[in-house]
């Protein structure tokens, strides 16, 4: 459609060798998932990398995804060395910050150069948490990260920080079919060639079911029972993502409560 008064902007036209997007069909991709995934999507530096975060949240089972969405988790995907990356995103600047959620934004964000299972089924989980009510605050998440911690029975050290983090790792290693974290592992390396390959592969060897249940069992049956109890869980209240702007006022407001208290 053209606007009256206006002048004709230059149509444009894909470069010759540009490869045409596939259509969901083609990608094999399952067509419920994507739909799900797209209705979070918010920002995007190209149209390419709405495939490729459907292509890495294939993963996540439907009903989550589901879930996800109706709490009102935006997803953004930024170029972290171009300006304008929003307040709540700009983590995303620190060396070693693939992509990271906002609880306060209800954003789901990561760089244009990482979008991979191994980042995006975490940072999802950390919004499927949220979804839910902070599952991972109860006695059951609580104690089982206790447990990791003091044991050393975990797949990562980093998955006991916090019960938080507990749920987001636990849940996305226990997505990571044991067969396929291989081909992902090489595909992160792909994309960051300037990663430590040794150190890479040394904190993802026990990130898939079958060695989360050999390494931390209690994690395993805990990620199991969530997920057979999803479809009898209550809704969570939508929360829909702040835009840049609400979140600069939500962190004003915030700040004069902190000076007024
Ligand atoms: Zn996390």
């Amino acid at each position: 459609m053209q606007i009256h008064g206006l002048p004709q902007l230059p149509v444009l036209r894909p470069a010759a060798t540009a490869v045409p997007a596939k259509t969901v069909e083609e990608t094999g991709l399952d067509p419920t998932k994507c739909d799900l995934i797209d209705s979070m999507i918010r920002a995007l530096p190209g149209p390419e990398q709405r495939q490729q975060l459907q292509a890495a949240l294939q993963g996540m089972p439907t009903e989550a995804l589901a879930r996800i969405a109706q709490y009102g988790t935006a997803l953004e995907v930024y170029d972290k060395n171009a300006p304008g990356i929003p307040l709540y995103a700009q983590h995303l600047k620190k060396p070693n910050c693939d992509g990271a959620y906002s609880p306060t934004a209800n954003v789901v964000f990561v760089d244009q150069n990482n979008i991979t299972p191994l980042v995006l089924l975490h940072e999802l989980s950390h919004a499927l948490d949220m979804a839910l009510g902070e599952v991972s605050k109860n006695p059951e998440w609580v104690a089982g990260r206790d447990q990791a911690r003091a044991t050393r029975a975990c797949i990562r050290p980093y998955a006991t920080h916090n019960s938080a983090e507990y749920l987001a790792d636990n849940l996305a290693a226990h997505l990571i079919p044991d067969q396929e974290l291989p081909s992902m592992l090489r595909a992160r390396l792909r994309q960051q060639p300037q990663l430590d390959k040794m150190e890479v592969v040394r904190e993802h060897v026990n990130y898939c079911q079958g060695k989360q249940k050999q390494v931390d069992a209690t994690a395993f049956q805990l990620c199991a029972d969530l997920l057979n109890a999803l479809p009898g869980l209550p809704e969570a209240l939508p929360r829909p993502a702040l835009t840049p702007q609400e979140y600069l006022e939500a962190k004003r407001a915030e700040l004069q409560r902190l000076k007024g208290s």
